[in-house]
């Protein structure tokens, strides 16, 4: 039995408490309140806690890619399974040492490592994976296009590129099989595929849309959909697609769709304002390519201006690859928290996007995202009160204690002031 004692947010939306504490009994949250409320009971449990010290739901990761290996597609034809899998070991680690005890895989073959943790073998946070990604023929995954088809499906690891309902079924069927525990779909193209032209397309018919969508319901789960263009992320909505990632080009009519629906939206600002870093001081990037992102950036924060201002759910994702030279790698994980200030959001709102909002999009709102009795116990302990400056989310220094599922997986509160 273990008590933090500090600042309490909750995250249910309830006003922070100066004086708090949650008690862990096992992997259970029992108490979660005013300090002076704490039951007698645990007045003997070890506690907790550092000066100024802010107690938050462990932060849950919405949009990552955690062996995808880079933005530069090319990279697949040197990988083995074998590296990936290293490298999603030690980028989940990163995660977890910035407060990260679950984390959305939008599309990469760390789907198997559940079975990993499954059998006891590793220690991760909690892993919600799409398996591999459903792109259409010259589609955002069908990403290296000088290759022929069937080499670019063979090198390119996180996606399939499938035709037609029967294909769109058998390529869902399989991700299920392999332990995935919901769909993802490209409904557009994409900023870093040369190939197509993410800002006006629409990819896959309505009837692959709603093949997919079917067989998601199926499994007890959904289709969530990359997109971009305002032409897919309408037709991805009006057939049954119930949370739109990116959404750079979204309008009155698709934010009435989501509303009606109960649609989420997850932004990903950081995989572009590292782009935009990046291309703006390397004279080697095509020009379209500069321009396509230039476009892409600011259409993305309109858009999400639009979408909080009408009140759509967001959660959030950094949308990184790991990707060095982008500078989009996972020990930088938590730049998504000033990018969501600077898009407008309240500190108060970034956090719920972060844990309240992402469990619902891990379906498991019933059991993480907030700190309430009954949960399980996903906890971590903040140097200094991010209500207050938010960027002290972003450096893991700061994330002084991380308890995930009633277990301590950091805890440098040695180091605190
Ligand atoms: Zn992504």
């Amino acid at each position: 039995m273990k008590v933090l004692k500090g600042r309490l947010i909750d995250c249910t939306g309830a006003a922070p408490i100066e004086a708090g504490a949650v008690a862990i009994d096992k992997n259970k949250i029992c108490y979660a309140g005013e300090a002076a409320g704490l039951p007698a009971e645990y007045s003997k449990a070890e506690v907790l806690e550092i000066r100024d010290g802010t107690i938050l739901p462990g932060l849950i990761e919405g949009h990552v890619h955690m062996s995808w290996g880079g933005a530069n597609s090319i990279h697949w034809i040197d990988y083995t399974p074998q590296l990936e899998m290293a490298r999603a070991l030690r980028d989940l680690q990163f995660l977890r040492s910035e407060g990260y005890t679950a984390v959305r895989d939008m599309g990469s073959g760390c789907v198997f490592l559940k079975e990993c943790v499954r059998e006891g073998l590793l220690d991760l946070p909690r892993l919600f994976a799409a398996g591999r990604i459903l792109t259409q023929i010259g589609g955002h995954g069908d990403a290296y296009q000088k290759l022929t088809l069937e080499a670019s499906e063979k090198v390119y690891g996180p996606a399939f590129i499938v035709t037609g309902v029967d294909e769109v079924r058998r390529a869902i069927r399989t991700n299920f099989r392999n332990g995935a525990d919901f769909v993802k779909i490209m409904t557009t193209g994409g900023v870093f595929s040369q190939g197509d032209k993410a800002c006006e397309t629409c990819h896959f018919s309505r009837e692959e849309i709603r093949a997919a969508v079917e067989e998601a319901e199926n499994q007890g789960t959904y289709v969530s959909s990359h997109a971009q263009a305002n032409k897919g992320i309408r037709t991805a909505l009006e057939n049954g697609v119930c949370c739109i990632e990116h959404g750079f080009y979204l309008d009155e009519y698709c934010i009435e769709l989501m509303l009606k629906n109960d649609c989420y939206l997850v932004p990903t600002l950081s995989i572009m304002h590292t782009s935009k870093v990046f291309n703006e001081s390397n004279p080697h990037v095509l020009p379209e390519l500069k321009e396509k992102t230039l476009r892409s950036y600011e259409a993305h924060y309109r858009s999400l201006d639009l979408a909080h201002k009408a009140g759509v759910k967001i959660g959030m994702g950094c949308d990184f690859v790991n990707d060095p030279a982008l500078g989009c790698t996972y020990d930088r994980a938590n730049m998504e928290f000033e990018r969501m200030e600077a898009a407008g959001f309240a500190p108060m709102e970034i956090l719920q996007a972060a844990t309240k909002t992402n469990a619902e999009l891990l379906l498991m709102a019933d059991r993480i995202g907030t700190l309430e009795a009954g949960k399980l116990a996903d906890v971590i302990l903040v140097q200094g009160n991010p209500l207050n400056d938010i960027r002290l989310m972003c450096d893991a220094d700061n994330i002084k204690l991380v308890i995930q599922d009633g277990r301590i997986v950091k805890d440098i509160t040695a180091q605190a002031d």
